[in-house]
């Protein structure tokens, strides 16, 4: 294939591309697959010849699309979204076609200088004071590992690095047990351990309780561990559990310690000012990481950390051996210091696209709209005999059970999901299994969203 050829491809693509998507809402939106199911399809070893684009085209949409589940199918409502913005897939054609490689301002000037100019317009739109800046990571999991890494380095004196972690002081960091399992992951990465990530109990708002904290802090401090951060969530996994972030700050604070906040469904939201209530403080962060791969509409992957002072983080993750050596190093950015990989991906580009082609007010429409649909959806659900809501809508994230108990709710979303027509995912909360309903993907519309009720009333009648 030479890129005369690739034109032409690009072209069948791009018609393949418009046909799945207007197709989409006639798919199952999980596969209804067994494990092994696309492997059996594929020959054991690689070709020795090459073989003409046709017949690769041909096993592509025979094997590929059945194969998937669907994440842009508008009633996708398990998980979180991982949404795609037509704009955003556009700038990933267009990243695409020239592959750049931004470790280094000079390797790509315009991917550094627009993702400078990406990370301010996305802390505007979040309302975030001057003074943040950031950068662009694959995943909120690259964010935490970076900012709890740096949380270590800044509580050693920056001697792990050199000397590794033994001998050192017995780390500590506090989360709340509503954290997601990256947190739990960089905890054992960063070689602090998971056993020193200490999760403070919840209250009956879902917040960490500020006090315990506090308590948590002095009784290590007393039994001889070092505190190195603590971790906040806004907006959990499980049932969107926001902690109280200016309570929680003011106690990090007292003990000198950095703040990381993960916000990485919940930042999207953001752009409307009505929900930042559910943030208020964290202006007071040390970093915050949110993915506009989830509910804002940037293809995945896009994961964006802000930072109120990048030095302690370069000072931890920035190497400048000399085969990286650059010019003018002191006036220019050189992302690959920010964050774990070398190698850098162009994802400002996809950012530009989806702010502009859409507005921030237009993206705002749409999340307003998620979080009124969820509620009514909550609503309906809550009317069905049977059937209670567990967790009430935070933002457009509720779950709900039905009365008889697991055994009962985990049959009744293994039905929903082998009907099709939606995709639900379960949680545990309050000691119960759960079913989650998300509502965020960027087409959906009030129909789908209706569409929840409506199949669960159905399954459950039969
Ligand atoms: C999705 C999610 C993560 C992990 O995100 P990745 O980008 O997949 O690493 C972390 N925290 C929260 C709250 C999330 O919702």
């Amino acid at each position: 294939m030479n890129h005369d050829d690739l034109r032409d491809w690009s072209k069948r693509a791009a018609d393949w591309a418009h046909g799945y998507h207007a197709t989409l809402r006639d798919r199952p939106v999980r596969a209804p697959l067994v494990p092994g199911a696309i492997a059996r399809q594929l020959p054991k070893s690689p070709p020795e010849m090459a073989e003409p684009m046709d017949a690769i085209f041909a096993d592509f949409e025979r094997i590929v699309p059945a194969g998937m589940t669907h994440w842009q199918h508008p009633r996708f409502f398990a998980y979180f979204p991982a949404n795609a913005a037509p704009a955003s897939m556009l700038a990933e054609q267009l990243a695409n076609a020239m592959a750049a490689q931004g470790m280094l301002w000079q390797t790509s000037p315009a991917a550094t200088e627009i993702e400078q100019v990406m990370m301010d317009w996305l802390r505007q739109a979040l309302g975030l004071p001057s003074g943040f800046t950031g950068t662009i990571h694959d995943s909120a999991s690259t964010a935490t590992l970076s900012a709890i890494l740096t949380m270590r380095e800044r509580a050693i004196g920056w001697k792990g690095l050199s000397e590794g972690m033994s001998g050192q002081p017995r780390l500590r960091l506090y989360a709340s047990a509503e954290t997601h399992s990256s947190v739990d992951k960089a905890a054992r990465l960063s070689g602090i351990g998971q056993d020193n990530l200490v999760k403070i109990p919840t209250d009956t708002g879902h917040s960490m309780k500020p006090g315990a904290l506090a308590g948590a802090i002095a009784a290590d401090r007393a039994a001889g561990y070092l505190p190195a951060g603590v971790i906040l969530c806004a907006g959990g996994t499980s049932i969107g559990a926001f902690d109280r972030i200016a309570d929680c700050i003011e106690v990090a604070r007292l003990h000198d310690l950095p703040v990381h906040v993960d916000a990485a469904w919940a930042g999207s939201a953001m752009i409307c000012p009505e929900f930042r209530d559910l943030w208020a403080g964290v202006d007071g962060a040390d970093s915050i990481v949110f993915n506009p791969h989830k509910w804002l509409g940037a293809q995945f992957d896009c994961a964006v950390q802000f930072l109120r002072d990048p030095g302690p983080q370069i000072r931890t993750l920035g190497l400048r051996p000399a085969y990286l050596a650059t010019p003018s190093d002191e006036e220019i950015v050189n992302f690959n210091e920010w964050t774990v990989p070398l190698g850098r991906r162009f994802r400002a580009l996809k950012l530009w696209f989806l702010l502009r082609a859409e507005g921030l007010e237009g993206l705002r429409t749409r999340i307003r709209n998620h979080v009124a649909w969820a509620a009514e959806a909550a609503r309906a659900i809550a009317a069905l005999p049977g059937v209670e809501i567990v967790t009430s809508p935070s933002l457009s994230l509720f779950t709900f059970a039905l009365v008889a108990g697991d055994d009962a709710t985990e049959a009744l979303l293994n039905r929903i999901n082998d009907d099709g027509r939606i995709y639900l995912t379960p949680t545990r909360t309050g000691g119960r299994l759960a079913i989650r309903v998300q509502v965020g993907q960027f087409d959906c519309t009030a129909e789908d969203v209706a569409m929840i009720p409506q199949v669960v009333e159905e399954l459950l009648r039969q």
